[in-house]
C-alpha cells in the first residue's frame, strides 16, 4: 500500500495551498482530485483577496493570510492586480458601518482612508453621486484563482508530490483513506473538498451557498477599484435564505466581474434570471452606467458554508489520522495561505502563530 506523509482530498484553492505548506516542510504529498485542478469553487469565484472583518477572528485569518500572496502572485502570473476595495455606503446605516470598519482596520493596523462623498466621485467617477462615503483599503488585490492553484500544484510536484488525478477519495478507513478505483492510501488524510466535505466527513455542518456572477466586455479604467457596498457584510454573515449586495471587480484584461449573491437550499448550476436582475439592479444602484456595460457570460458557483462563517481547520475528533480545512465560504480565496499554515502547524504539532480554537472543526457541535 503507498504511504505518504499527508494525503489531500481535493484540488481547490484551499487544499493546493495545504499540499504545498507541506511539501515545503519536507513531507511526502499526494493529492487526489476527480475533476479539474481549481475547478470547484475556486474557478467559479471573485478572486478579491480582502481585509474581511466581520469577526476578529475572520479578520485574524485574513490578515494572516494576506502576506503571503505577495510571493506566490508575482511567480504564478495570475493576474494578480493591488486595485484595492472602495467600500461605500449610500445611507447613513453604511456610514455607521464604515466608521466602524475604520476603527478596526486603524486598530490593526491596516492601511485605509476614508472618503467623503466628493472624494469618492473622484477615486471613482462612474459611482453614483448621491453616495454617502467611503473607505478605501488600498492594500487589498484580486488574482485569478484557478491558475495559482495550478501553480501550487507544480510546486508540490517538483517537491516530490504526487498528484492522483481523476480518482476520488471514496472512504476514509484505518488511518487513511480508499479511493474509488479500489486503491488504498496509507497516512494522514486531509478533507479539504469544500462543499463535498460532508460526504466523507457527515460530522461536519458545511453547507452549499450559491452565487451568481456576470462578466462584461471590456471596459479598460472604466473602473479602478473592486467597489463593494457595506451592505455586502451582511449578505454575506447574514442567515438570509436569500441575499444580494453590490460587488464589482475591475478585472486586469478590463471586463468587469459583477456579483454578488447568496442563496441556501439550491442544488443546480441553472441562473435564475429573476435573482440576477435584483443583483444587477443593487450594482446599478452603485454603478448606474454599469446597466449600459454589454454582459458576455452569466453563471453560478457554490460556496462551502459554515453556520458562523469560519471554516473548519484541524484535526477531526473522533478519527484517526483525519483532517480538515474546509468551509471557507466567500473569502476561501484569500484566506487559503493561511489556512495551509495553520494546518501544517497543528499537523506538525508546533504551536500555530495563530489561535485554532475558533476554526476548531466540531465547535458548538460537541
Ligand atoms: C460566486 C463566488 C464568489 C467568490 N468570491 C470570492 C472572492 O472574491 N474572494 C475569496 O477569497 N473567495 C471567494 N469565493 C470563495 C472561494 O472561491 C472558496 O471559499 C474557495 O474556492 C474554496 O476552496 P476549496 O478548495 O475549499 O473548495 P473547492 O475549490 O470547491 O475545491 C474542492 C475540491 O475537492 C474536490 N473533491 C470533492 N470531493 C472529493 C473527494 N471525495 N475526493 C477528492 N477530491 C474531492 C472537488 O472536485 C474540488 O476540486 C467565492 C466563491 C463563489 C462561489
Amino acid at each position: 500500500m503507498p504511504a505518504y506523509d499527508l494525503i489531500v482530498a481535493g484540488a481547490g484553492i484551499v487544499g493546493a495551498a495545504c499540499a504545498l505548506a507541506a511539501a515545503e516542510e519536507g513531507l511526502r504529498v499526494a493529492v487526489v482530485e476527480p475533476g479539474p485542478i481549481g475547478g470547484g469553487a475556486t474557478a467559479a469565484g471573485m478572486g478579491h483577496l480582502v481585509a474581511m472583518d466581520e469577526s476578529p477572528a475572520e479578520f485574524a485569518l485574513a490578515r494572516y493570510s494576506l502576506p503571503w500572496w505577495e510571493a506566490w502572485a508575482e511567480e504564478a502570473a495570475a493576474e494578480f492586480r493591488r486595485c484595492g476595495t472602495l467600500w461605500v455606503a449610500d445611507d447613513e446605516t453604511g456610514m455607521v458601518s464604515l466608521q466602524a470598519r475604520f476603527a478596526r482596520f486603524a486598530a490593526a493596523d491596516v492601511a485605509c482612508e476614508r472618503l467623503d462623498a466628493a472624494a469618492l466621485r473622484e477615486a471613482e467617477p462612474e459611482l453614483a453621486h448621491d453616495l454617502a462615503g467611503g473607505l478605501r483599503v488600498p492594500g487589498d488585490a484580486v488574482v485569478y484563482p484557478p491558475q495559482v492553484t495550478r501553480l501550487m500544484l507544480d510546486r508540490v510536484n517538483a517537491r516530490g508530490g504526487a498528484l492522483l488525478h481523476r480518482r476520488k477519495v471514496v472512504a476514509l478507513e484505518n488511518g487513511g483513506a480508499r479511493l474509488d478505483d479500489g486503491t488504498r492510501l496509507a497516512g494522514p488524510v486531509l478533507v479539504a473538498c469544500g462543499c463535498d466535505t460532508p460526504a466523507l466527513l457527515p460530522e461536519l455542518a458545511i453547507r452549499p451557498r450559491r452565487g451568481h456572477l456576470v462578466v462584461t466586455d471590456r471596459y479598460p479604467d472604466w473602473l479602478h477599484h473592486q467597489v463593494v457596498e457595506t451592505g455586502y457584510a451582511a449578505s454575506a454573515h447574514g442567515d438570509a435564505d436569500e441575499s444580494v449586495a453590490c460587488n464589482v471587480q475591475p478585472r486586469p484584461g478590463g471586463q468587469l466581474l459583477v456579483g454578488s449573491s447568496r442563496e441556501y437550499g439550491r442544488t443546480g448550476n441553472a441562473v435564475s434570471m429573476s435573482l440576477l436582475a435584483r443583483m444587477l439592479r443593487r450594482c446599478f444602484r452603485f454603478l448606474p452606467g454599469l446597466a449600459r456595460c454589454k454582459a458576455l457570460r452569466a453563471w453560478t458557483g457554490f460556496r462551502p458554508a459554515t453556520s458562523d462563517g469560519l471554516p473548519c481547520i484541524g484535526a477531526v475528533p473522533s478519527r484517526r489520522n483525519v483532517w480538515v480545512a474546509a468551509g471557507h465560504e466567500g473569502l476561501g480565496v484569500t484566506t487559503a495561505p493561511g489556512t495551509a499554515r495553520l494546518f501544517v502547524d497543528l499537523l506538525l504539532g508546533r504551536a500555530p502563530r495563530l489561535d485554532p480554537a475558533p476554526y476548531a472543526p466540531l465547535r458548538g457541535m460537541t
